[in-house]
């Protein structure tokens, strides 16, 4: 953790401190759209690093107060970006193409619409004018993490992504907003909207929200249907997973395997590519080519403007499902656990 890397280190453009210039956002004014989990850090930190904030909010938003009390100017969304130099949207993706659609007559040639997400850019539900920059900046963490690192005096490793460069300093200025929320003091990396987008979506669907949760589902039902109590499923399947998620944070899938007994080693050496075979592979592809081909896009649009039928189904569905019942009242017994939550070192270890 406490080596140093260089850009050589890296197959991509990665950006520290010195390598960001703060004149390129230090005398603009930057709208921040949202008061979110994004918008509460973006906007804080840039208006501690010396940086002219203004908050876009719906008058009866509950944030309003909220923000103001933490020093801010608030004003609406469209008056805001009549202000500003720079309008960052940071209001959830599916609500996005209609607050752009309220705001856009308030951008001016050589503004700057920035995301942290690209979803509505790439798939083209957002379609700023030419003649201003559509850039990105978007921390690799939730926004209460953003804000803690910062007052920490460190900061979260964020991406950054030109779309339009109509003034040719777009980059100059998403790496110098990206510093003014704390990222360089941890690295920056540059990417595009289409790989963050495509990356992006891939990796919750396939391995993070949707793949692990069926492993763990399965694994689980698995257990119980032999026989064994589900409250020993729950511990096996889902509560020590976090552990282990948390070696390979810590010290890659190698250190994972050194800090386990060798036998769950040469278990899971042998057994692990038996469970996510070839066939899940094959899944993968497919479910990569749906995001690349905009399927996927298209669906979750169409979901939208349907009211979430299927969406609320599944989630209701989900929620049913024994494993959470049976975790309710164990996950009381680990309270310690969020105490030492940012401290893995007073986390006692497996036996
Ligand atoms: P959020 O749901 O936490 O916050 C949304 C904010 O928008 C809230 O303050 C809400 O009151 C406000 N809002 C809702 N409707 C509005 C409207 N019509 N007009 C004005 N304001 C409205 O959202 P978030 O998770 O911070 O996501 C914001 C963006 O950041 C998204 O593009 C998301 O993909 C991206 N992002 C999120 C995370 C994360 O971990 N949360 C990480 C990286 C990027
Ligand atoms: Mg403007």
């Amino acid at each position: 953790m406490t080596d140093t890397h260089t850009t050589d280190d890296f197959t991509t453009n990665v950006y520290y401190g010195d390598d960001a210039d703060a004149s390129y956002i230090q005398d603009k004014t930057v709208a921040v759209l949202g008061y979110g989990s994004q918008g509460h850090a973006h906007a804080r930190n840039l208006h501690e690093s010396g940086v002219d904030v203004v908050v876009g909010l719906r008058e009866d938003s509950t944030s309003w107060p909220q923000a103001e009390e933490d020093g801010l100017r608030v004003t609406t969304p469209d008056v805001a970006t009549a202000e500003a130099d720079i309008v960052m949207f940071l209001v959830p993706d599916t609500i996005q193409p209609a607050v752009f659609e309220a705001v856009e007559d308030g951008l001016e040639a050589g503004n700057t619409v920035m995301f942290a997400h690209g979803f509505n850019v790439h798939y083209n539900q957002i379609q700023a004018p030419e003649d201003v920059d559509v850039t990105m900046a978007a921390p690799k963490g939730p926004g209460h993490i953003v804000r803690r690192d910062y007052v920490n005096g460190g900061g979260t490793p964020t991406l950054i992504a030109v779309y339009q460069d109509a003034t040719g300093e777009a980059k100059e200025e998403a790496l110098a907003y990206a510093q003014a929320i704390g990222g360089t003091r941890a690295g920056v990396v540059e990417t595009t909207f289409k790989e963050e987008v495509e990356t992006d979506l891939f990796g919750e669907q396939a391995v993070l929200c949707g793949g692990v949760t069926a492993l763990v589902q399965h694994g689980f039902e698995t257990l119980v249907d032999a026989g064994y109590s589900p409250e020993m499923a729950y511990f096996e399947c889902l509560n020590e997973l976090k552990l282990i998620v948390d070696l390979m944070y810590e010290d890659g899938i190698g250190g994972m395997w050194y800090s386990v007994s060798d036998t769950a080693e040469y278990g899971g050496l042998t057994r692990g590519h038996r469970i996510v075979d070839e066939g899940v592979r094959e899944n993968m592809e497919e479910v990569l080519e749906e995001v690349q081909n905009g399927e996927f896009a298209r669906e979750w649009i169409n979901e939208n403007q349907a009211g979430r039928p299927s969406y609320t189904q599944l989630k209701r569905q989900d929620e049913a499902h024994e494993i959470e019942a049976v975790g309710e009242p164990l996950r009381d017994l680990f309270e310690w656990e969020e105490s030492t939550e940012n401290d893995p070192a007073e986390v006692p270890a497996d036996d």
